[in-house]
């Protein structure tokens, strides 16, 4: 009889699949047991709890692998517990970038984590294969005494580790079978889940807030050319979903990436696949890079992330960011392509303060960048961030909250996945992460999703600044109540929903949730959700024109005080830009069918404006005829199904999903002419 081997890469459930994607690592790792083990053993991939304990009912497996990343830290670790209380026979086994490198960490996590047997960190296809085979030829007794290479295991009896040696990265990546072509991945597809696909592997950056950036991960190894193609085409013909993921770190690194590219856009033209992707491409923007973003254009931003831009945190950081000179070379280069430039950026990195970070903030408006993400700083196990040495030499000090959607329960299973965030350190305080999170809320709101990009250009060349809007608008509740209502939420959430321990999380979680009758959804406990539900309330039909006045308000109120040139010009350029953004919103709610083209009769030449890096003022670009301007959605398909999927849903809901899933690149209506 063959052994059973579970493996799980476990999403909550308490507020729909979340994360709700193709476990395409665990993919490679039966793909690659199954090579060598044949029919030794049977593997079965689970991605719920719910789904993994009906078949350990059903079955009982030999051993249990799970995937272990940020997104299912507890909610694995509990499973794993719940599992081995009622079935302590099962061995279990945790890897992936969530699990530690060395004997230290595997140490604590054994203590923290009553259920783990062992934990294989970095890539397990091999490691897990020798402890497969291990387990076939000694049984489970045979793990206290054998060492197991790429494998910790933990004796509880005699409360040590039995180590085998680190193994190197896998090499040559084309002794892994293709879990897509194999159809191991078929039931997946078949579920509507986000398809990836991984081209290569390793990123030779060294940033210290990402997995990635560990020196373990630093080689890059790639898939071969002709199998990516083979993989996309199997997806594009088996998928429910059309839209598709790439994980790799640095699309367009290596020169073979633009054959890539090229492939896939051929097969958009011709099939309409994908209708969204989703990619990061290398930040050291070269030709290529430029190639496969003008290939991909309609699909893709051209996106430069850099987290930062203050050269003493960059330091701090091991992170080495193209120059602003560059940066502002591949923004022309992009916008004289009809591209859209897009950045990140987060709050709370090692050094940095709230002045030299609205600094950062800044130099992107300089730049005229389409949008700019500013996010803040998540602890992700197993960085160098989160080392005890950083935390300690940076005075962090970290807080929890519950994770997006971060809750599953089954029967008298549950669990709460929790996020670690930096709320203080050596260089800001607590008040000052909170009133960072405020004004990261209203200038996403402007600039990611690019709604109010071309208004507060318009300020910008007279003088009027985006952080003194932000302030005139948080420091006057009697004139903005709108968006102060807004903002005072977002507050509460903040105060109510931190706690100093995952405990505390935990415990206040479960009392919310039993307060508010089974299933009541509370989703809005957590601040990245609660700011997707407030900005879909602000931008809906009965809202938006509200709020587009009091912005507008605001504008006026600061240039009375800080700008130059004619007002006359700055209130009519004002009462257009009003106009605009609320054609170019697309209404993701609307039942009727929506337009893929709408047209504007304009009185300034915004194509050119943008053309020059939206440099100059808007009236410098007015047009002695008005000038008719196409608005247009990148990719009407996308919306379409989202529409189509989401229909029926309450409103509050259809935002979440849309600011979750709907990237820059086809959030708002593009300008072109006609
Ligand atoms: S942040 Fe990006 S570039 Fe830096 S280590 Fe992670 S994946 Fe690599």
């Amino acid at each position: 009889m063959r052994t059973q081997v579970y493996l799980a890469s476990l999403s909550n459930t308490g507020f729909g699949l979340n994360p709700a994607s193709v476990p395409l690592q665990l993919g490679y790792i039966k793909a690659y047991a199954q090579s060598v083990l044949k029919d030794e053993i049977d593997v079965k991939i689970f991605i719920t709890v719910e789904s993994l304990l009906q078949a350990i009912e059903h079955q009982k497996p030999a051993i249990i692998g799970c995937s272990w990343y940020g997104w299912n830290i507890y909610l694995t670790t509990n499973a794993l517990q719940y599992i081995k209380k009622k079935y302590p026979g099962i061995l279990t086994v945790v890897g992936g970038a969530g699990a530690p490198e060395d004997e230290a960490g595997c140490l604590r996590d054994f203590g923290l984590f009553s259920g783990i047997d062992a934990i294989i960190p970095n890539e397990g296809e091999i490691p897990f294969v020798n402890f497969v085979k291990q387990f076939l030829a000694g049984g489970a007794e045979s793990f206290r005494e054998t060492k197991i290479d790429g494998v910790f295991y933990y004796d509880r009896h005699k409360e040590r580790i039995v180590a085998g040696r680190p193994l190197e990265k896998t090499g040559d990546l084309s002794i892994l079978p293709s879990p897509y072509l194999q159809g191991d991945l078929d039931e997946f597809l078949a579920m509507d889940l986000t398809p990836m696909i991984q081209t290569s592997r390793g990123c030779p950056y060294g940033c210290k807030f990402c997995v990635s950036g560990r020196s373990s991960w630093n080689k890059l190894r790639l898939f071969s050319t002709e199998r990516v193609k083979q993989e996309i085409e199997y997806i594009e013909q088996n998928a429910v979903s059309k839209e598709l993921r790439l994980t790799d770190e640095n699309f367009g690194i290596h020169p073979r990436d633009e054959e890539i590219a090229a492939y896939l856009a051929e097969l958009r033209r011709e099939k309409g696949f994908p209708t969204a992707l989703r990619m990061y491409t290398d930040k050291h923007i070269n030709s290529r890079i430029k190639n496969i973003t003008l290939m991909l254009k309609d699909l893709i931003p051209m996106n430069i992330s850099c987290q930062t831009l203050t050269p003493e945190v960059q330091k701090n950081l091991g992170r080495v960011n193209i120059s602003i000179e560059k940066f502002s070379e591949a923004a022309q280069w992009a916008h004289s392509n009809n591209i859209n430039i897009t950045t990140e950026a987060i709050f709370g990195l090692p050094g940095e303060s709230k002045q030299s970070f609205l600094d950062v903030v800044n130099t992107f408006i300089k730049l005229r960048l389409d949008s700019s993400v500013i996010g803040t700083l998540f602890m992700l196990k197993e960085t160098e961030l989160n080392s005890a040495e950083t935390i300690s030499k940076y005075h962090y000090r970290t807080m929890y909250s519950v994770a997006e959607r971060g809750y599953t329960k089954y029967k008298d299973f549950e669990s709460v996945e929790i996020d670690p965030w930096a709320v203080s350190s050596s260089s800001f305080t607590f008040d000052e992460y909170i009133e960072m999170h405020e004004f990261a809320f209203i200038f996403n709101f402007f600039m990611t999703r690019g709604f109010l990009k071309e208004m507060v250009y318009a300020w910008d060349s007279r003088g009027v600044k985006i952080g003194a809007v932000i302030l005139e608008l948080i420091g006057n509740p009697a004139l903005y109540p709108f968006i102060i209502d807004k903002i005072k939420r977002l507050h509460s959430c903040l105060l109510d929903n931190l706690f100093d321990t995952p405990e505390e999380v935990h415990i206040d979680f479960v009392r919310k949730y039993s307060l508010v009758n089974n299933g009541e959804y509370i989703g809005y406990m957590s601040p990245y959700i609660l700011t997707c539900l407030l900005e879909g309330e602000m931008i809906s039909s009965e809202n938006q024109q509200v709020v587009i006045d009091e912005i507008a308000r605001a504008a006026k109120s600061v240039f009375d005080r800080d700008g130059t040139g004619e007002e006359k010009d700055f209130f009519a350029e004002m009462d257009f830009l009003r106009q605009l953004i609320r054609l170019i919103i697309i209404p993701f709610w609307q039942k009727e069918p929506l337009a893929e083209k709408i047209y504007l009769d304009s009185p300034y030449d915004l194509v050119s404006w943008r053309a020059k890096d939206h440099s100059g003022t808007l009236s410098q670009y007015a047009c002695k005829q008005p000038m008719k301007l196409v608005l247009k959605i990148n990719s009407l398909s996308a919306y379409v199904q989202f529409i189509e999927k989401h229909a029926k849903e309450p409103y509050y809901l259809q935002s979440e999903y849309f600011f979750r899933s709907f990237r820059t690149n086809n959030i708002r209506r593009y300008i072109e002419m006609k």
